[in-house]
């Protein structure tokens, strides 16, 4: 029999991370505020806990899905004597200095911390292509590894308690930015009365996926020139990237669609031009962020 899993966090993801652990045969105590979330998964043979210090007891590792850090800590505060011995994996979403305070506070209490984030939605939680990013000590992560690994695909990024978090973020973040691609593209082909979201849809999905495939050589070259400030070779003149995207926004503008989607990319290209470069490169484009002031 594999070792018993306590699941704190009902929600729809906290649902489907205790079903898939179900589903591999494992042992399931679980706790959420509103109880009767827990009666689908109880009928399925989970253990309900009548409080979060009883489903801490219940079981070495511990994986907690809850709204936000603070609600974590509002439920965990009162049960935190239980943490000694324990391993508490956080799926709850949050930041890299989120993640710190939690492992700094769960570790004051004699517990063992991992943070995590789950890269699929609760429908394809334990399904091929869900992948869920950790960070924290090697040996922890070791040692729950089995168990873990029934959510998705586990993958360790480091020690540093904070990679989990910055990783899922770089990855939402990047997603929030295709997915306003998308609507922009999708004003602009409906502004006619023969364009339609399915038709442009049908172009932009092998379109992006084609552009997808440059990414891993754009990748590289924003390492090598962070290692060594060597030039890359995937350059295109800033002038032809100009001229394309005033062409974007030209005809926004003449679709009556807004050019806020675009905005930042200009203001990029302008920047980069303000540097006195001519060429575009995805390590000049990188730089620009790391070295621009954050907005507030
Ligand atoms: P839900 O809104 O479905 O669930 C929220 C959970 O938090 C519920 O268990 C709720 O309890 C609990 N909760 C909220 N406030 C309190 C409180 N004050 N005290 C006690 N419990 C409280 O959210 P999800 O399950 O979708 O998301 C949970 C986490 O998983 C989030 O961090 C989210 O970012 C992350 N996630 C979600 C994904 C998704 O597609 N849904 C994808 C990847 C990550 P109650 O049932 O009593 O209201």
């Amino acid at each position: 029999v594999s070792a018993p899993v306590a699941v704190i966090g009902l929600g729809a993801m906290g649902r489907a991370l205790a079903a898939a652990f179900l589903a591999a045969g494992r042992p399931v105590t679980v706790w959420n505020r509103t109880a009767a979330r827990a009666d689908e998964l109880v009928e399925r043979g989970a253990v309900r806990a009548a409080s979060p210090a009883e489903a801490l007891a219940a079981a070495p590792l511990v994986v907690v899905c809850l709204l936000d850090h603070a609600t974590m800590r509002e439920v965990l505060a009162p049960a935190a004597a239980g943490l000694r011995g324990r391993t508490l994996v956080n799926l709850t979403n949050g930041s890299p200095a989120g993640a710190a305070e939690m492992a700094a506070w769960v570790g004051g209490h004699g517990g063992e911390y991992l943070d995590g984030g789950i890269m699929a939605v609760p429908t394809t939680v334990a399904t091929p292509g869900a992948f869920v990013l950790y960070s924290g000590e090697r040996r922890i992560f070791d040692a729950h590894r089995e168990a873990l690994a029934e959510l998705g695909d586990a993958r360790h990024l480091g020690e540093d308690i904070g990679l989990a978090a910055l990783h899922d973020l770089a990855l939402l973040g990047a997603m929030n930015l295709m997915f306003d691609g998308f609507h922009h593209a999708v004003a602009l082909a409906t502004s006619r009365k023969e364009g339609s979201a399915v038709g442009v849809t049908e172009l932009l999905v092998p379109w992006l996926t084609s552009m997808l495939g440059l990414l891993p050589a754009f990748a590289a070259e924003v390492d090598a020139e962070l290692a060594t400030g060597e030039e890359p070779r995937l350059i295109q003149g800033l002038d032809v990237q100009f001229a394309a995207l005033a062409n974007i926004m030209a005809a926004s503008r003449e679709a009556g669609v807004s050019t806020a989607p675009l905005e930042p990319g200009l203001t990029a290209l302008r920047a980069l031009r303000a540097e006195g470069r001519d060429t575009w490169s995805a390590p000049a484009s990188v730089r620009l962020l790391r070295e621009a002031p954050p907005d507030r």
